[in-house]
């Protein structure tokens, strides 16, 4: 398996902005310069995979074939058991045309009923793609419990009905570094430093 190098340049296949900075930054302390697939002017593929894994790929490798320069791109989701992993990759689009999180949380809480299972995770893909077609992807989970109703203002998505486990708070109650070092993404974003860049 091919690993980035210090001075490696690569695409964050994102048009995200917030995405952008957090990947540069974490990246910079390896040596590696990020551009974004917004700065290079690269098509948004569609997301038609049905995994995490899937979607980073397409989206990884068609920075990579685009622009002839490594590409990373992430996937992430909530997956809640008692509704058979639901919304999962589909996690954005629950949130309706406007992506109004507030209606994405009441159709989870709506569609779970008076189920007694309460177990939910945040999942997060991450994928290193090669202009030859060759991919490396890594997983990051973060297993706990649905929460009813939400609960804090920190965050984004589904945090504040997501607590993990051994915690009361929900996402939407911890501070940034806090969630960080335990969430999904953060656990991700580790075993990419790990696997896929030179010490
Ligand atoms: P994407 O991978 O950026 O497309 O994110 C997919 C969707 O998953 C987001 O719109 C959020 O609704 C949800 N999501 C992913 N990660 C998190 C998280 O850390 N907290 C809350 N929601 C998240």
């Amino acid at each position: 398996m091919r690993r980035l190098s210090r001075g490696s340049k690569i695409v964050l296949a994102s048009h995200n902005a917030g995405k952008l900075r957090e990947f540069s930054s974490l990246l910079a302390e390896s040596g590696i310069t990020v551009v974004s697939a917004g700065e290079l002017n690269l098509p948004e593929p569609d997301e038609t995979a049905d995994t995490f894994t899937g979607n980073a790929e397409i989206k990884a490798l068609a920075a990579a074939r685009a622009s002839g320069l490594p590409a990373l791109a992430d996937d992430s989701g909530f997956c809640v058991s008692a509704l058979g992993g639901q919304p999962g990759v589909y996690s954005a689009r629950w949130g309706g045309p406007a992506k109004d999180m507030t209606v994405a949380m009441e159709r989870v809480h709506r569609e779970m009923g008076e189920t007694s299972d309460h177990a939910a995770s945040f999942v997060a893909a991450l994928c290193l793609a090669w202009p030859d077609g060759e991919t490396h992807c890594v997983v990051g989970e973060c297993h706990g419990q649905t929460v009813w109703p939400p609960r804090g203002d920190h965050g984004h998505g589904y945090d504040p009905m997501f607590a993990p486990e051994g915690e009361s708070r929900t996402f939407a109650e911890m501070g940034e570094h806090e969630k960080n070092a335990i969430s999904h993404r953060g656990r991700a974003l580790t075993l990419f430093l790990t696997e896929c860049v030179e010490g």
